[in-house]
Order: structure tokens, then sequence, then C-alpha cells
């Protein structure tokens, strides 16, 4: 077994999932295809080797003259029900070893929700182990998402300090480059060594994302590094800074330590209770040249959601059976555990943080309704948020920031591929793409929480039932049981308690 810098352990070779298949038939489809156009079916989609070969419908534009014969062909008959591309979660961690007990406990976590490609920003457990954990998952030799990996310019990634001169960063970018990253994560830094980190990414093709770090937001807010070129802002940070009109600084208190996570965490929402009004010129300025930018947000709500209301994080129904111990650890309240600071969590914090939330939700539907790109991110392993469900979270959150159903389904697969730049062969589901699928049997525009992996609770006749959680994961036409892989995870958690007792 293969660890990292960090000492997490590599996946194990693959066991589960069949296929591909030189034919493979969904017939009797219900189609959400990404692209933000309405379900329709149903449809039979025809599948060869990896690829998406041809969509027949009835009564349809299809790609398909005929019904594909199902002669020496595999077919899954699904009886109506939905299929959509896989879920890409724009903003992931492997999670390192005191977050997650191993990396397959994580990849079976997200393909058993249906996500089939991650944006791994940071490789903290080495880039030379990420790398490898993303070829393996390419070459399907572990049940895994694929990894598109952006390190991050830091100490950690790499052998050697974090990068200080504009020559070190450029450096830098172009050994991660020559070890075939993808991309590079910011977390802000000088403007020197970050303006020069994004030149190179850019002169060398590779693709760049920023948690705005508030220290460094003074100098460099989501602007500043959108006019470099960056392609994505992570979370929310350095936008309200960027609208500042009646001040030029965050306002905190004087007795502020930024290194102290409470308090951090507790006046971050007083950024954007600080920031200019909706609507306001200050806001529609950063809007539209954010636009005219390009710039995607990628803005992971979901991850500070426990920030407007712990107690449901903390009792959220999946922890007893997929959280791992190791994990429930991580998340308890810690001086010296990054996302732990709701040890003295107060009414003012969350309802500052409701506010915030307000605020936040409607700049990121502004930008969406402009044409801006929203991606989906999901940041699980911090803060009470679990790998696979933070992400159906997500869908939730994008949902109640005023996006239409479709416009999320949208934003976690389409958006999320042209940001990664992959939209060329992956994010919907059409002849041509890679057979990177979810299939569940409810309809999730009506109600996203069948996506969750611990299911959905309805009152039937028959009584109070459990239903939903994905049915089956396509990932490169190989055909995952989610359910098998959601119980692999809850039988890992199961051995960690036993062994814990
Ligand atoms: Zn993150």
């Amino acid at each position: 077994m293969t660890l990292g810098s960090t000492g997490q352990i590599a996946a194990p070779d693959r066991t589960s999932g069949s296929g591909p298949y030189p034919r493979l038939i969904l017939r009797n489809a219900m189609i959400i295809d990404g692209t933000g156009a309405a379900a329709y079916g149903p449809a039979d989609i025809l599948i060869e080797d990896d690829r998406i070969t041809g969509i027949w419908e009835p009564n349809g534009a299809s790609s398909l003259t005929e019904r594909p014969s199902t002669d020496g062909a595999e077919v899954m008959d699904l009886d109506g029900s939905y299929v959509m591309p896989g879920l890409i979660d724009s903003h992931a961690h492997i999670g390192k070893p005191e977050q997650a007990p191993n990396a397959d406990y994580v990849y079976k976590l997200w393909l058993g929700h249906g996500v089939t490609t991650i944006r791994e920003l940071g490789a903290f457990n080495g880039l030379d182990w990420t790398m490898d954990e993303a070829r393996r998952a390419e070459a399907n030799e572990i049940a895994a998402p694929r990894l598109r990996i952006y390190p991050a310019l830091r100490a950690g990634t790499l052998d050697g300090p974090t990068p200080v001169t504009a020559d070190e960063a450029t450096a830098w970018v172009n050994e991660v480059a020559d070890r075939g990253a993808n991309g590079v994560k910011f977390f802000g830094t000088s403007p020197t060594v970050f303006g020069a980190a994004v030149e190179a990414a850019r002169a060398r093709g590779l693709r760049t994302a920023c948690h705005h770090d508030q220290r460094r937001a003074a100098q460099v807010n989501a602007l500043t590094s959108a006019r470099w070129g960056l392609n994505s802002i992570e979370h929310w940070y350095g936008i309200p800074e960027a609208m500042f009109r009646d001040r030029t600084l965050q306002h905190v208190p004087t007795d502020y330590n930024h290194n102290s996570e409470p308090q951090r965490f507790s006046q971050g929402a007083h950024l954007w209770l600080q920031t200019a009004e909706r609507g306001s010129d200050a806001w529609q300025e950063t809007l539209d040249e954010l636009l005219e930018l390009g710039t995607a947000l990628s803005p992971t709500f979901n991850i500070y959601i426990g920030s407007r209301d712990a107690a449901r994080v903390r009792t959220s129904e999946w922890h007893s059976e997929f959280t791992s111990p190791t994990l429930w650890e991580f998340f308890q309240p810690s001086a010296d555990k990054h996302g732990s600071y709701m040890g003295d969590w107060t009414s003012e914090d969350e309802i500052a943080w409701r506010h915030a939330y307000v605020k936040w939700m409607s700049f990121v539907n502004d930008y969406k309704n402009l044409g801006g790109l929203v991606t989906a991110g999901s940041d699980s392993g911090f803060i009470y948020k679990v790998f696979g469900f933070g992400l159906i979270e997500e869908l939730e959150l994008l949902l109640e920031a005023g996006f239409h159903p479709l416009e999320v389904v949208r934003t976690a697969t389409l958006n999320s591929a042209v940001l990664l730049g992959i939209d060329d062969e992956l994010g919907s589901v059409e002849p041509g793409k890679i057979a990177d699928l979810l299939i569940v049997k409810d309809n999730p525009l009506s109600n996203f929480k069948v996506l969750y992996g611990h299911g959905h609770l309805r009152a039937e006749e028959s009584g109070l039932n459990r239903v939903g959680g994905v049915d089956f994961t396509l990932r490169s036409g190989i055909v995952y049981d989610a359910r098998e892989l959601r119980n692999d995870v809850k039988a890992m958690v199961a051995e960690e308690k036993s062994a814990q007792n």
C-alpha cells in the first residue's frame, strides 16, 4: 500500500464495478442532460465502451434512426429512472489521514453519491502521491472519480518551502506543470508571488483557483486576481473586499487575532454585512467586471452552513453510519485543526451568518443571471461536512440561492466541466461524451434529497420508508452499484468503531 507524504493510504486495486461493455443500453430512461434542457423520456442511451454513442427517443430528435438493438448488448431496463451527468465537485480534497481513514473511504462516498469527477484543490497528501492516484483512477485501476489535480502553492505539496519571490513562484509552477498537474490552487499570497504564478500557470496552460486569504485581501481581492486571469474564486473571500466603497479594510475588533479561527469565522459574516448593498453601483460594477473577465464562482455554500446552525451539522442524520470516527474526531472543536471553530459558537454568530448568507447567495444568483459561470463545490472533510453528502447539500443551497433545479444540475455538471476545461468530453448526457452518469429512481429535480446516501424519509402507504440514494454511478462506462459502494463505506466505519472499543 502506498502512503502519501502525510501517511494517507492509497486506494486498493478495484474490485467493484462491471464493464465497460462493448455495447451497453440504458432502456426507458428519463434524461436530465445537464445543458439546462428540461428532462425528457422515455429514451434509450447507447453506450459503447466508455462513450455515449447514441440516444433514441420515440418522438424526439433522436441521434439514432431506430431503437438500438439489444442483441449481444448488456441491457439495463431503467423503467423511468432518471439519468443525469455524473456530478463534478469543483472544490474537493481527498483528505489527510486525520480527516479520512484512507482514500478508499472518500472515493466510495463520492462515487456512492454519483460524483464522477472532482477538482482536487491542494494535493495536501503530496503532489506525487496525488498524481499517482489520479493516474490510477484514469486507468480504472481503482474505484474513484476522475481526479483533476491543482496543487497548492505552499510548502507541503512539493519538497521545499513556500515560494517567496516571483522567480521561485515561476519555477514552482513549471515544476508542477512538468509533473502533470492540471492547475494551481492559491490561498492568497503576496501580489508579486501570486501575480507571477498566475502568469506562469497561464503560459503553461494550467488553470487557477484561489481562496483569498483575508490577511492578503487588502492587497489582492477577488477583482485583483481576476484581472490577472485567475479562473475561479473559491468560497467567497475577496468578493466583499472588492465592493468596499466606504472603507478600504474589513473593520475587525481591535483585539482581533486572525490566527484564532473562532474569531476569524465569527467576524467573517460581518464582511458581507460591511460591504456594498445588493443592487448598488459597487455591487453591479463588481459583477459586470467579473463577467467581462470570465471569472467563475465556486461558492461552496454548504461548508459554512454550520455557522448559521451549528446543531444541525453536528447532528446530521448520516453521521452515525457514514462518518468515520477519524473524521468525527477531526470535527471536534479544537484550536489546532482547521475548521473546528465552533467551540463556543453563539446565537449572535448564527444570526450574523444567516444575514450574510442572504447577501452572499444573492450575489451568486445575480452573477448566474447575468451569464456568469457558477460551479458546485463541496470542500467536504471540514466543519462536520462529509464527502458526497456535502455536494448534495450544495445542490439544495444553490436552490435556496434562487437557482431553478435545472440550473442547479447544470451548475454541478456542465458548468463545472467548463471550469475544468473538460466540457468537450464530460458534463452532459449527449452522444460523443464519456459515459459518466448518475442513475436514480426518483426525480431529483422534484427533490434533491433523494440523492443523499442515507436516503430520504417518506411517508408511504406501506409506512415510513427510506427511499432514494443514487442507484448506479457510471464512470467511463463502468457500472458501479452505488448502494454497494455505500455499504462498503458503512462497513469501514463500523470496523473502525469496533477497533476503537
Ligand atoms: Zn478547500
